[in-house]
């Protein structure tokens, strides 16, 4: 595997990582916030994260090599102070991550690794999901919240998000 090659899919790892991070912290903010279920919306997306970190981490062991682990930076949650905050922050990381696997994509094509161009397609598909999730919640926190019983119903709602396995590999296992 090329060394660029390489170097980009360490790099995605740290920052699918990062996501998980980010997502925890955000899920800290809205449990102090009182807000449980929003809290649990977010620390299962934090899991799928992970999930697609270590999908990343798995095609590097395919192709022979070793993963490295980068720094995880520490997300900044300073200016966090409502749902809608907390929402619009998720919605604006997954359009930065759509660009990050898209220049993924864009090296996997210059550099010719028809491989990597076939697996990556899972991530951009995920991406318009997740964009789309992401949208369709902040849509919905916006429209109530100026409403305590709105949020709260919302709250209640956001709760019964389950936990499902994510990443490329998922339906393989
Ligand atoms: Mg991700």
């Amino acid at each position: 595997m090329k060394e660029n090659i390489k170097n980009i899919l360490n790099q995605q790892i740290m920052e699918e990582f990062y996501s998980a991070y980010l997502y925890l912290a955000l899920a800290a903010r809205l449990e102090n916030l009182n807000f449980p279920g929003m809290a649990n919306w977010m620390k299962l997306q934090a899991k799928e994260e992970e999930d697609h970190a270590l999908g990343f981490f798995r095609f590097l062991i395919e192709r022979g090599e070793e993963p490295e682990l980068l720094a995880i930076a520490a997300p900044d949650i300073s200016k966090i102070k409502t749902p809608v905050d907390a929402f619009a922050a998720a919605l604006e990381h997954e359009q930065h991550v759509t660009s990050l696997i898209h220049k993924i994509q864009e090296l996997a094509i210059t550099e010719k690794d028809y491989a990597l161009e076939s697996f990556n397609r899972w991530y951009i598909d995920e991406q318009v999901e997740e964009e789309d999730n992401a949208n369709d919640v902040l849509s919905r926190v916006k429209m109530v919240s100026n409403s305590g019983s709105g949020l709260y119903a919302l709250d209640r709602e956001l709760a019964k998000r389950e936990a499902e396995e994510s990443g490329p590999y998922a339906k393989e296992d």
